[in-house]
C-alpha cells in the first residue's frame, strides 16, 4: 500500500544553514509538493551542548524567505507535535527500556578516563577499529559483563551512565537508498553507539528514530553525511518492531567546492568571496558577521533555482525553472550520486536572469526597504521606471539604490577626463550652448521628442553625433556610459534636466 508522503527537514539548531542544509530543506519541500504530502520542520536539539542562540529562528526566517512553506512545525502546529525534540523529552525512554527488556541495548558506565584507557589498549593489540563493540564489551563496565544487582545498585546510587545499542555480530545490514541503490554495510564497521544518557536525553540517533516513527515519516531524505549513520537505524527499526513502516531513505550528494575538491566551507566562501548562508549571520559567540545570499541581493526565487541544480538535473538544456516548475519535475531519481561543485558566477547568472524577467512591480517591493534605507523618496511611477532602466545592468538587487543614484541627486562628479576630449573638439562649446534654448522651447517632454531635439540640432550642425550625445551625457549624470540618455532626461524632468546643463556648462567653460 502506497503510504501518504510525509517528510521532514530536521536540522540542529547549531548555527546557521549552509548551503547544503537549505539544499536539504529544498528536497525536501519540491518532493512533498510534487507528491501532494506533507513538509515538516522538526528541531532536533538533544545536544544541549552544541546549542545556538538564534539558529532555531534562522532557520525558519531562510526557509520563509526562500518561499518554503511548511505544512507541520513548531509555530504551524500539526497532529504529531511537540515538533522540537527537547520538548519531546517525555517520549523516548519508554523505548529505550524496550530496547534494553528485549537484550537490544544495555547500560554502560565506564567513564571517560576508561574508555581512554580501552582505546589505549586495543592500539596496543594492533586493532585497527578502537570502538566500543562486541570485541570489548565483556571487558568494561556495562549491563552485559556485571551482575544485575550490581547494574541496579549504580544505578540506584545515582551514577551516570549512557545506553548503547548492542550491535550484532557479523552481521551484513542492507537497505534501499533512491539515490545509491542497494547499499551495505558490514556490523563489524559500526559500533555500540549511545543511544541515551543519564540526563534523560536520547542522542540524535535514538530521537530521530522514534521521531520518524511517531511522525508517521515516509521518506528520509538528508545529506550524504549520514549514509554511515543509516544501518543504525535500520538496526533500531528492526529491533523496535518496526521494519514495517520504516521510511525510504534518500542520501543527497555532497556540495563541493568550487576549485579544488572536498566539501564547501565557509572558509571557501571567505576566501572566494561569496556567500554560503542564506541570510546574514551574527555569530552569538565570536560576534563574527557573515553576508548571505539575501543582503548579497539575490532574489529568493533565483536563489531557489540555483539550488535546485546543485545536485539534481531534469534532463535537457532549460535551466530556468520557477518554483512551480521546479515541483512539478523534481524527481528524487535525478539527483545524482556524485558531489556537485558550487559555481558563484553560475548562480549571478540565475540571478541576473530573474532580475531581468521579473515584473517591476515586484522587484520595486523587494527593493523598497533598501530605497527607504537610502533616504530614496520617490514615487511607485517614477522607482518603476528607474528599476525598469537598470534591470539589464544589475546583477544584484543590492546594485540598484546605488546604480542611477544620479536619478535621485545629482552627479557627485563629472568624468572631466572623457567631458573634456568631446568639448574641446571643435564647434562642440557653441553646441552645447545651443541645447538650453533648444529643449526649453519642448512643449512635450518625451524621451523621444528629447531625442528628436537634439538629433536635430546634430544633423544641422553636421556634427559628430557622439561628441555631443557623449557630453550631454556626462552633464546629466557625470559617467560615460549608463541606461538610455533621453529615458533619464525624460525621468528627472525638463527643468532639473536644463539645470544640470547649465551648472555643467558653467562649471567646464570656467575650468
Ligand atoms: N539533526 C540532523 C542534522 O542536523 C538530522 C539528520 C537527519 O535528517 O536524519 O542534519
Amino acid at each position: 500500500m502506497e503510504r501518504p508522503v510525509r517528510v521532514r527537514f530536521a536540522p540542529s539548531p547549531t548555527g546557521p544553514l549552509h548551503l547544503g542544509g537549505v539544499r536539504t530543506a529544498l528536497y525536501n519541500y519540491l518532493f512533498a509538493r510534487k507528491t501532494g504530502g506533507q513538509f515538516i520542520l522538526r528541531i532536533e536539539d538533544t545536544d544541549q551542548t552544541r546549542f545556538v542562540q538564534g539558529a532555531e529562528e534562522y532557520i525558519m526566517e531562510s526557509l520563509k524567505w526562500i518561499g518554503m512553506e511548511i505544512d507541520e512545525g513548531i509555530h504551524e502546529g500539526g497532529d504529531f507535535g511537540p515538533y522540537r525534540q527537547s520538548d519531546r523529552k517525555h517520549l523516548y525512554e519508554k523505548y529505550v527500556h524496550q530496547l534494553i527488556d528485549d537484550g537490544h541495548a544495555y547500560y554502560a558506565f565506564d567513564t571517560a578516563e576508561e574508555l581512554e584507557a580501552m582505546r589505549e589498549r586495543l592500539k596496543e593489540r594492533g586493532a585497527d577499529n578502537l570502538s566500543y563493540n562486541h570485541h570489548v564489551r565483556q571487558e568494561m563496565k556495562n549491563s552485559i559483563s556485571l551482575s544485575a544487582e550490581e547494574v541496579q545498585r549504580k544505578i540506584e546510587a545515582g551514577e551516570p551512565y549512557v545506553v548503547r545499542i548492542k550491535i550484532p555480530e557479523n552481521e551484513e545490514v542492507k537497505f534501499t537508498d533512491v539515490i545509491r541503490g542497494e547499499v551495505v554495510f558490514h556490523t563489524e564497521q559500526l559500533d555500540d553507539k549511545v543511544i541515551f544518557k543519564s540526563d534523560g536525553m536520547p542522542t540524535y540517533h535514538m530521537a530521530n528514530i522514534v521521531d520518524d516513527h511517531l511522525m508517521q515519516i515516509s521518506h528520509v531524505i538528508r545529506g550524504e553525511e549520514w549514509l554511515s549513520s543509516t544501518p543504525i537505524h535500520v538496526l533500531l527499526y528492526r529491533f523496535l518492531n518496526w521494519e514495517d513502516t520504516m521510511p525510504e531513505f534518500a542520501h543527497l550528494p555532497l556540495i563541493l567546492k568550487p576549485d579544488g575538491n572536498g566539501k564547501l566551507s565557509k572558509r571557501d566562501g571567505d576566501r572566494l568571496g561569496f556567500p554560503v548562508f542564506p541570510l546574514n549571520w551574527n555569530n552569538p559567540a565570536t560576534g563574527e558577521e557573515s553576508l548571505g545570499f539575501k543582503e548579497r541581493g539575490f532574489l529568493p526565487e533565483a536563489f531557489m533555482n540555483m539550488l535546485a541544480f546543485l545536485g539534481w538535473n531534469p534532463g535537457g538544456t532549460q535551466e530556468i525553472f520557477h518554483k512551480q516548475e521546479l515541483i512539478d519535475t523534481f524527481s528524487l531519481e535525478r539527483v545524482s550520486k556524485s558531489g556537485a561543485k558550487f559555481d558563484f558566477e553560475k548562480a549571478k547568472w540565475f540571478n541576473q536572469q530573474y532580475i531581468k524577467t521579473t515584473d517591476l512591480k515586484s522587484l520595486l517591493e523587494m527593493l523598497r526597504p533598501e530605497f527607504e534605507a537610502n533616504g530614496i523618496d520617490k514615487d511607485d511611477a517614477f522607482l518603476e521606471k528607474y528599476i525598469g532602466l537598470f534591470v539589464d545592468r544589475v546583477t544584484f538587487l543590492s546594485e540598484f539604490s546605488s546604480a542611477g543614484y544620479y536619478l535621485f541627486e545629482r552627479p557627485h562628479a563629472y568624468n572631466e577626463k572623457q567631458f573634456n576630449k568631446r568639448y574641446q573638439k571643435e564647434g562642440v562649446p557653441e553646441i552645447l550652448e545651443r541645447i538650453p534654448a533648444l529643449l526649453t522651447s519642448l512643449k512635450s517632454w518625451k524621451a523621444e521628442d528629447i531625442e528628436n531635439a537634439i538629433h536635430q540640432l546634430i544633423e544641422d550642425n553636421e556634427i559628430n553625433p557622439g561628441l555631443i550625445m557623449g557630453t550631454f551625457r556626462i552633464m546629466l549624470t557625470g559617467e560615460v556610459g549608463g541606461p538610455p540618455l533621453y529615458e533619464i532626461a525624460e525621468l528627472i524632468g525638463q527643468k532639473e534636466t536644463m539645470e544640470r546643463i547649465a551648472i555643467a556648462l558653467r562649471y567646464f567653460s570656467e575650468s
